[in-house]
């Protein structure tokens, strides 16, 4: 990044100065009159509300709106489907016939939502990447692997979109295709950079050492980016991928659901991702129960509310997605400005156990301090999709190797008390020897931790 895009981007990342308050002002504003003007659904929502776009005074204002949470959006997409013959929802605000994409995320329920992108969203959703690669140091014709699962999953064919048209040197080889595949084409192409998830990197990885005795340390990978599972800044997973490609750097990235994608962003300091996109995305912290905006400040936790801005297909305002995050204002030591994320888990995935909040990504990071003698894989078994558990919560663990029983027995002891001492309630750990323990894929090729007896 050279000294004068270096400035530029510092005057973006800063979310809270005056200048970027008052040009996401204008930006929200133009937003939300876009959307009452546009669409008949909004306007009914904003009305029942009580709130009217066109006499907003100020930014703070937007607290009056009314939220959108997941089951509205899939109701709002099963009636235009039913009516129109098109998933992009009721609250679809541009002429179907501008829609130039369709994306879809898969949902908790098995049901993906979809997403419309015109011509000018996916500028939108190209001008946040190019941010991106100043972060994470990509640049024009840098040979990137795309390993990620390469359809029409949000972090699929619009990322493929977006490398094109950035001028990377793209091979679309896509995760599909298996890990033995991708381990062959790295040794035929010698990628610089690698794209796909966290848990798929470390299959690579185990791959190529242990079936294949190929040494993926001499490829020449330069970084790692990674996307979807809370892997990507977990330091222990970010230290394993990088050492086993060879000391490559590792990126985390993530986007906000319709907030056209990667708006947060790992730097080389890798101390949480950076939110790089306030003038394309409006963030509030939220807390569910009380139904409150709680305050952006250094170590806050809540779940992010999200507003896309200047998007035209069917914006959503005020979407509660469901990413439980903390947020870092203390600065970063890559010198950037702005506001850190660090995402906790999905408002989802949340585990009640005795009145205890937990998330897998708290029992994986606990269970990852016995590295010595675990992989880090883990699955939790439960019985149903309700947050409430009765302890003890069965979680099944793999073991580095074969371990004797006696070795199983301390570490089984071992990892039931850090958890009891760590997260404050009571696991059933079961231990599987290294290759064991049957590990899922969802459709997006996220490694699926929830096992449902
Ligand atoms: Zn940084």
């Amino acid at each position: 990044m050279t000294e004068s895009e270096r400035r530029e981007l510092s005057l973006l990342l800063e979310w809270n100065s005056p200048s970027i308050k008052s040009l996401q002002f204008i930006k929200l504003h133009k937003q939300l009159i876009y959307v009452f003007d546009n669409s008949p659904y909004y306007r009914k929502k904003f009305e029942s509300a009580g709130v009217n776009p066109h006499h907003m005074r100020s930014l703070a204002e937007i607290e009056q709106y009314p939220t959108f949470d997941k089951d509205e959006e899939r109701l709002s997409q099963a009636k235009s489907l039913q009516l129109y013959n098109h998933p992009l929802g009721m609250h679809i605000t541009c002429d179907i016939r501008s829609v130039n994409r369709i994306s879809a995320s898969s949902g908790t329920t098995g049901n993906p939502s979809f997403q419309g992108h015109t011509a000018y969203d996916r500028k939108i959703m190209l001008k946040n990447f190019t941010r991106l690669s100043k972060i994470n140091g990509l640049k024009p014709g840098d040979k990137v692997l795309m390993a990620g699962v390469m359809s029409m999953w949000v972090a699929g064919i619009p990322t493929i979109d977006c490398l094109l048209q950035f001028g990377a040197n793209v091979i679309p080889i896509g995760g599909l295709v298996g890990a033995q595949k991708v381990v062959e084409m790295i040794t035929l192409t010698y990628p610089e950079v690698l794209i796909c998830t966290p848990s798929f990197a470390r299959v690579i990885l185990k791959k190529a050492r242990d079936e294949m005795n190929i040494d993926l340390t001499r490829m020449g990978l330069q970084s790692i980016c990674v996307y979807g599972e809370p892997g990507g800044s977990i330091p222990e997973i970010v230290s394993e991928i990088s050492s086993g490609f060879g000391g490559a750097k590792v990126y985390d990235m993530a986007g906000g659901t319709g907030c056209l994608n990667p708006i947060f962003g790992s730097c080389e300091a890798q101390e949480g991702m950076h939110f790089m996109a306030p003038d394309h995305a409006y963030l509030e912290l939220y807390d569910r129960m009380t139904k409150t905006v709680l305050p952006m400040v250094d170590g806050a936790e809540g779940e992010l509310v999200y507003t896309a801005l200047e998007r035209e297909c069917g914006p959503l305002i005020r979407f509660l997605d469901g990413d439980k995050v903390r947020i870092n204002l203390s600065p970063c030591s890559c010198g950037l400005p702005g506001m850190r994320i660090e995402i906790l888990g999905r408002v989802d995935d949340m585990m009640l156990v005795k009145g205890v909040n937990v998330f897998p990504s708290a029992i994986t990071d606990v269970v990852r301090k016995h590295e010595n003698q675990v992989t880090g894989n883990i699955r939790i078994i439960r019985k149903n999709t309700t947050p409430v558990v009765e302890p003890p919560l069965r979680i099944l663990v793999e073991t580095k190797g074969v371990l004797s029983s006696k070795t199983k027995s301390n570490l089984k002891d071992a990892l039931e008390l850090s958890i009891q001492r760590q997260l404050r309630f009571k696991a059933a750990i079961e231990l599987y020897d290294e290759g064991k323990l049957k590990l899922e894929y969802g459709a997006t090729g996220k490694q699926q931790m929830f096992l449902y007896e």
